[in-house]
């Protein structure tokens, strides 16, 4: 058996694209754009491109982005009072704070800063603690995209046993979480789980969000499982000097197995920016006490 492909480029193309039209209706019916914040602390490359390509998509969505660059030198009080001026600035409805922060910044404290509502990120111990207790907030934006991904291959997930291999709190577990508001009979499986082949054997829906290039085998797979492959890890390529992106999971040989597959380059990567553009346009029409109609998003 060949496994269906999950092509989350497609799926993460019409996402943003119902988003750009719902953010005109939002302009004309505020008077202003949605507006993104996206604020980097220092001069690491790879996150100066993931903001760079933030700024672009936020941009093509029809919305308004603010970028805010900081010297890796900034102080806490430096980069604290910013987000207080974001927080209380009408044109930001969303604003995220680019991880990993230099060492001398704690991460947490910078992001209980940011206010609740414009946590569009979900990293707020307030939304975590929404997502818990199954009330409205914001969600993380990976997990969310898997879970998108997952009700469009298979609609209804009730029932089903799905099994989340990795427990971090951007990943891991809010899809855990999300899984079991879904009435799917969750297993959240980590470092320390005894015979992960076996627990990976018994899902209909496995996600791998582990951060080991391929560690996930074809003959851990129960035939038919759905696949979510959160993975992203570089590799030596075929050619000398030049490298590969490969995910969590083994995807020649799964998809052999599997009764369908993320891809990795093109799965679940870019579902992320997608749906950080969707939660800043959720934040914006919350903000403004517009109705959206959630369906569409
Ligand atoms: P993390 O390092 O915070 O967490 C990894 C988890 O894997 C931990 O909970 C750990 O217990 C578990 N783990 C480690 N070794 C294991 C093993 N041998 N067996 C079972 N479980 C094991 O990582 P993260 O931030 O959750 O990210 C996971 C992966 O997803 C990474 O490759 C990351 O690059 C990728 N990622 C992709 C996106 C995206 O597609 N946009 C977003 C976030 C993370």
């Amino acid at each position: 058996m060949t496994a269906q492909l999950i092509d989350g480029k497609a799926f993460a193309e019409g996402l943003r694209n119902r988003v750009s039209v719902l953010a005109a209706q939002f302009e004309q019916k505020a008077g202003r754009k949605a507006g993104l914040a996206v604020v980097l602390v220092g001069e690491d490359p790879a996150s100066q491109v993931y903001v760079r390509s933030k700024g672009k998509a936020t941009i093509a969505a029809h919305m308004a982005s603010f970028e805010h660059k900081l010297p890796d030198t900034a102080t806490e009080e430096e980069l604290l009072a910013l987000i207080d001026r974001l927080n209380r600035d009408p044109a930001v409805d969303g604003i995220l704070v680019q991880l990993p922060l230099p060492a001398h910044l704690d991460e947490q404290k910078v992001i209980s800063t940011i206010s609740p509502d414009k946590d569009v990120d979900g990293f707020h111990i307030i939304n975590a603690g929404r997502l818990a207790v199954g009330q409205e907030g914001f969600v993380p934006c990976t997990p969310l995209g898997c879970l998108m991904l997952l009700k469009d291959r298979l609609g209804d997930l009730a029932g089903l046993d799905a099994v989340v291999i990795g427990r971090s709190n951007i990943v891991g577990k809010p899809m855990a979480q999300l899984l079991t508001q879904e009435s799917c009979t969750v297993t959240v499986a980590h470092s320390r789980t005894k015979d992960l082949p076996g627990v990976v054997r018994r899902a209909d829906i496995v996600v791998a969000a582990v951060g080991r290039p391929e560690m996930v085998k074809a003959d851990w797979i129960k035939p038919g499982a759905i696949v979510i492959d959160v993975g992203i890890n570089r590799v030596p390529g075929a050619e000398e000097g030049k490298t590969r992106l490969v995910g969590d999971v083994d995807f020649a040989g799964a998809k052999e197995v599997a009764g369908a597959i993320t891809p990795v380059p093109g799965g679940v990567g870019p579902m992320t920016i997608a749906v950080l553009l969707r939660n800043a346009l959720v934040a914006a029409y919350r903000n403004e006490g517009l109705p959206l109609a959630m369906g569409a998003l």
